[in-house]
């Protein structure tokens, strides 16, 4: 490897050496990573990561987090609801 590559090697391993997200929680899953990541500076810094399964959203506090879930679900039952109601109607 010639010095050029190699310090260019060096400094991507320093900046991707630093693990900084622990865990993510995605859907019902708890998943270890193995790398850095590269996240807005907002939620580098946090040792768990919530992402929605259905969206790919991140959040950094469960609650936000449980409260995005619970907002999808009335979304999504309500588009059901309409549409089944439309059917209704139709016939
Ligand atoms: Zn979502």
């Amino acid at each position: 490897m010639d010095p050029k590559t190699a310090a260019l090697e060096k400094e991507h391993e320093e900046v991707t050496k630093v693990k900084n997200i622990n865990t993510i929680e995605f859907g019902k899953y708890e998943i270890d990573t193995w790398y850095f990541s590269p996240y807005p500076e907002e939620y580098s810094n946090v040792d768990k990561l919530y992402i929605c399964e259905f969206c790919l959203k991140y959040m950094k506090s469960p609650k936000t987090y449980q409260r995005h879930k619970v907002f999808f679900l009335f979304l999504f039952s309500f588009s059901f609801f309409l549409f089944f109601f439309s059917y209704l109607m139709k016939n």
